[in-house]
């Protein structure tokens, strides 16, 4: 499975290429984790740990304008220099 999405880096942030939304995204994220559950007497469970193990961002939507996967890297505020 490929992803269209680029991962932001230390230097490098999501920018929508419509809007140049900066800040607000909708994440759809697949993730296989390991969690351990902890159990009290009366059956309530409860994840103490969670270990991930592999994870993949599917798609990102802008929540100002709704554009799909239409995202790029920018450089982040100080980046570089
Ligand atoms: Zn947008």
């Amino acid at each position: 499975m490929t992803t269209t999405v680029p991962q932001p880096t230390a230097d490098t942030r999501w920018r929508c290429t419509l809007c140049g939304n900066l800040t607000r995204f909708d994440v759809t994220r697949s993730s296989r984790v390991v969690e351990y559950v902890h159990l009290d007497l009366a059956g309530e469970p409860k994840v103490e740990e969670r270990e991930v193990l592999s994870e993949t961002i599917e798609s990102v939507r802008c929540r100002w304008c709704s554009a799909v996967d239409q995202i790029e890297l920018v450089d982040r505020p100080g980046a570089g220099s």
